[in-house]
């Protein structure tokens, strides 16, 4: 076997906490080999195309790929030596592809699509939101793979597989943005390391911090990134023409944000915005979706932005009712009163940092 010297670079810069699952050491026959390997492969292929001359002007560097084998919803981007490297957790690809796959296999959870008469309930429909896979496997009998909690009838499945993809899409061009935004650099002239993950682990030698809110500013930047090219992707064809049943596409999108940010918690609280360095995900899923209206009219015009509306809270019901019957609950009462206080906080602190970040991003445009 020829070592791959990046490789070793990202093993390295992760630490010894964590390991690297590496193309080469993803094993068809484990249970969920062949899931791993094509999300290698689409990521790969993902990146590849977003750092095009075409779109990027040439500047990005390169960039490796890695899975990290663990189990939580996790994922980091890093530059070293010039070069890039995304790291992206195992488990929060098995458990974006889980949750899907839960609620298309749920009868009552969006029965109009395909046919819901197939589905059965299930005891891992009551195993509720998670952000760590171990805690859902933790209470299946071990036997169980991600394949017994997928839909039966194919249609579901399929639909369920596009929603994963978009959501996965949606991590790697957020984990893209952090190194084409020059988040990275941003990070390292500030604290001398220039990592980002998407918790905090003193792991990732992050222990040097970084003042809370301008790494909120970074969040949304790459969320509003991430947000703008999987919206793209997911409802227009290669011409940027909308794609037929555009509305049902942007629900479809809606949707999957709302799953996949209450995936990663729960709750908003005024009181931490000052301290914490992640946006609240509930608070994300909001900015990607406000973001969303306006490419919405750019694409199929002023009429369709204003009806944006009916579709993003149609979404949100739906997807409320799906967690809600996966979960048994699914409030946020505080959201709001924490949204129109923090989107002004976020913004005016954006303006005051938002020039240091274009110095040293590779592209500025969008
Ligand atoms: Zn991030």
């Amino acid at each position: 076997m020829i070592a791959d010297p990046n490789l070793e670079v990202f093993r390295k810069s992760i630490g010894p906490q964590y390991s690297p699952l590496p193309l080469s050491a993803i094993n068809a026959n484990r249970n969920d080999g062949m899931l791993l390997i094509q999300e290698y492969v689409r990521a790969k292929a993902s990146i590849h195309s977003a750092r095009q001359p075409a779109i990027s002007e040439g500047k990005i560097p390169d960039i490796d790929f890695y899975f990290i084998e663990n189990t939580k919803a996790n994922a980091c981007a890093f530059e070293m030596g010039g070069r890039g490297y995304i790291g992206v957790f195992t488990g929060a690809v098995l458990l974006t592809r889980d949750l899907f796959y839960r609620m298309l296999s749920h009868p009552e959870i969006l029965p109009r699509v395909g046919d819901s008469g197939a589905e059965r309930v299930g005891p891992y429909h009551s195993q509720g939101l998670s952000n760590d896979y171990q805690d859902l496997l933790d209470g299946r009998p071990p036997e169980f793979k991600l394949e017994d909690v997928a839909p039966r009838d194919p249609n579901r499945r399929a639909y369920a597989d596009v929603l994963a993809r978009i959501a996965l899409d949606f991590l790697v061009y957020h984990e893209f943005a952090h190194i084409r935004n020059g988040h990275c650099r941003y990070r390292n002239a500030i604290t001398g390391t220039p990592f980002i993950a998407e918790h905090v682990s003193n792991a990732f030698g992050q222990s040097s911090s970084i003042d809370p809110l301008t790494s909120q500013v970074i969040e949304m930047e790459a969320d509003s990134f991430a947000a703008h090219v999987t919206f793209w992707l997911h409802t227009t064809d290669s011409y940027a023409r909308p794609l037929d049943y555009f509305g049902a596409r942007v629900s479809d999108w809606c949707f999957t944000m709302m799953s996949f940010f209450w995936m990663w918690g729960w709750g908003a609280n005024l009181s931490r915005l000052f301290q914490d360095p992640y946006p609240p995900p509930v608070f994300r899923s909001h900015g990607a979706l406000t973001l969303a209206r306006d490419i919405a009219a750019d694409i199929a015009g002023a009429e369709f932005g204003a009806k944006f509306q009916e579709f993003g809270n149609l979404a949100l019901k739906l997807a409320r009712d799906a967690v809600k019957k996966i979960s048994g609950g699914a409030e946020d009462p505080a959201m709001l009163a924490f949204y129109s206080v923090a989107k002004n906080v976020i913004s005016a602190h954006w303006k005051t940092i938002d020039s240091d970040l274009k110095k040293l991003a590779y592209v500025t445009n969008l």
